[in-house]
């Protein structure tokens, strides 16, 4: 096992969280991280597991110990009888995508960038759009486990209350080493993205949402809103509009068409954010049955009380799931996100959208800035308290806990 300790500093990609930590760890084997969890759980000591650090709260954020397991082997074997596919936990996405397809397989549906292990974003609730498609932590038919008394342990779809708690964990159940994912035959999406005027938008809304495997839109406050995402230029008050549909598998890896217009293996067209410089972002989920007069008040909020604001304001689709900390817990959502730009004073925007969403129930998308407080996590997770007895039987002794995750959910 490598480590390196003393003083050691772990930061996330954006910079925006940093740790001095005790000491990070990089097993090179699955024995390797049990002993360390039993060590570090004997000597009352703490450890956060970091994926890629794509996340923007203080998620991996400790002074005791950050593990992060990409010196261990990754493997990746699909059940083709029964669609379900084992992964090793660390994998980042566009290796699971890739070795996915090589075996005949795809994920149902993706988020927009494809850096994160698979672990790292199924904890935190990761997903795409789609009215058909939960979040990628809905599709975890069972995980492997180091608990935080350093036991392996398997979850299954055996034990519901088990798997509903893992599916959306936050490190805070153990090390997670291996998933298991329903897939579906490998398939090809093609793009009909479309730059809209906010009037063609509505025009389309209803018939689109539901029509597209993917259907999600980016609303551009400014004409240079479109730049932080890599986008082309977009005119003010318009949106930037993506429609994708799924199609055979034949046409292989070749890709047909260009920007905004292409057919590609799935795995390939979702990641389309381009990773520029940072920025800080925040993504409410709500329910989306007002769907039009959430984004509506919103863009209203943002015209009127903040201007000088150029984020983009992105729109997204998905179906209810039943993992207890799902921010898509029992309710077909939206998420509406937006993001402040570093180096100028955001806080008041993003506590102005969090004023403005919070009157709807929103539920913050744990990897991105919120503004939680205990209180409001007890009214906004009816199954809380199961979560909580999950958390407490594979962790008694809080060794995965950090300050943050005390404070909203130990
Ligand atoms: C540019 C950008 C684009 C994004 N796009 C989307 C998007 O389209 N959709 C969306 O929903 N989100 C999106 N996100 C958010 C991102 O998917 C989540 O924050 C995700 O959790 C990050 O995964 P990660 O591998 O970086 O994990 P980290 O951020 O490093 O960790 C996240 C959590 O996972 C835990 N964890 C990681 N690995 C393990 C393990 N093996 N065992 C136990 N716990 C573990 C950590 O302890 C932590 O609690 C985006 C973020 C960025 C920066």
């Amino acid at each position: 096992m490598q480590l390196s300790n003393g003083g050691q500093t772990w930061s996330n990609w954006a910079g925006n969280q940093t740790s001095t930590v005790q000491e990070i760890q990089y097993p090179d084997s699955i024995d390797e991280v049990a002993i360390a969890v039993s060590r570090i759980a004997a000597s009352g000591g703490h450890i956060r597991v970091a994926g890629s650090g794509h996340s923007f709260t203080p998620l991996v954020n400790t002074s005791g110990t950050v593990m992060d397991l990409r010196r261990l082997p990754a493997e990746a074997a699909v059940d083709s009888a029964a669609s379900t596919a084992r992964v090793s936990g660390h994998m980042r996405l566009s290796e699971v995508g890739r070795e996915l397809w090589e075996r005949g397989f795809s994920l149902a549906n993706q988020g927009d960038v494809d850096v994160q292990t698979l672990a790292g974003a199924l904890a935190t609730g990761t997903k795409g759009s789609g009215t058909r498609h939960g979040t990628m932590s809905s599709r975890v038919r069972g995980m492997g486990l180091i608990t935080g008394a350093g036991e392996h342990v398997e979850i299954t779809e055996a034990d519901p209350r088990l798997l509903h708690a893992a599916q959306v964990a936050l490190g805070l159940l153990g090390v997670v080493t291996h998933v298991d994912l329903s897939v579906v035959p490998r398939y090809r999406l093609r793009e009909d993205n479309a730059v809209m005027s906010v009037d063609e938008l509505l025009e389309t809304w209803e018939e689109a949402k539901d029509g597209y495997h993917h259907f999600s839109f980016w609303w551009m406050p400014t004409s240079s809103s479109s730049k932080i995402y890599g986008l082309p230029p977009i005119p003010a008050d318009h949106a930037y509009v993506k429609m994708l549909t799924a199609e055979s598998a034949e046409g292989g890896t070749t890709v047909i068409g260009g920007a905004g217009a292409r057919s590609v293996p799935a795995h390939l067209i979702y990641p389309d954010t381009e990773l520029g410089d940072p920025f800080y972002e925040l993504e409410y989920v709500v329910d989306a049955t007002d769907d039009k007069e959430t984004f509506l008040q919103l863009r209203d909020l943002m015209q009127r009380g903040f201007p000088q604001e150029t984020t983009p304001l992105q729109v997204r689709w998905q179906a209810r799931d039943e993992a207890y900390l799902s921010p898509q817990y029992r309710r077909d959502s939206i998420s509406l996100s937006v993001s402040g730009m570093p180096g100028t004073d955001y806080v008041p925007f993003l506590q102005a959208v969090d004023r403005q969403l919070r009157g709807c129930d929103a539920r913050p998308h744990w990897g991105k800035l919120h503004f939680l407080d205990r209180g409001t996590v007890k009214r906004l997770y009816p199954a809380l308290d199961d979560f909580r007895a999950v958390r407490r039987s594979l962790d008694p002794d809080g060794v995965f806990l950090n300050e943050h995750l005390s404070e909203l959910l130990g």
